[in-house]
C-alpha cells in the first residue's frame, strides 16, 4: 500500500458526487473531464496503479486504460515514483525552453 499524504484536499472532483467517478464501461469517458484541468492528476493515478484499483476513474484514465497499462508495464513496481519522476523532468524541460 502507497502512503496516501493529503493530495485529496486539492482534488477537484473533491465536492463532485463521488457516483460521477464510479460510472460504468463508455460513461467513464465523459466522467473523466473533471480529470484534465485536476492539480493532483499524477498523484491520483498514481495511487489507483500502485494499488491496482480496479474500479472507477482515477487521474484521468477509465478502469479498462489502467488494466490496460498495467498489461504493458508489469515491470513498473512504484507508479508513484515513475510518475514523480516524469513530471520533475517536464517541468526542467519547460524551464530550459522558456530560458
Ligand atoms: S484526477 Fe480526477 S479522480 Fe483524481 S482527484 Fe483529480 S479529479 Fe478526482
Amino acid at each position: 500500500m502507497v502512503e496516501q499524504g493529503d493530495w485529496r484536499v486539492r482534488a477537484a472532483c473533491r465536492d463532485e458526487n463521488p457516483d460521477q467517478l464510479f460510472v460504468r464501461g463508455a460513461e467513464q469517458r465523459k466522467a473523466r473531464m473533471v480529470c484534465f484541468g485536476c492539480p493532483v492528476r499524477t498523484e491520483c493515478l498514481a495511487e489507483a496503479l500502485d494499488n491496482k484499483i480496479e474500479f472507477g476513474v482515477w487521474g484521468g484514465m477509465t478502469e479498462r486504460e489502467r488494466r490496460a497499462l498495467l498489461r504493458r508495464r508489469p515491470d513498473i513496481g512504484n507508479w508513484h515514483e515513475l510518475l514523480e519522476a516524469a513530471r520533475r523532468e517536464h517541468a526542467e524541460y519547460d524551464e530550459c525552453r522558456v530560458s
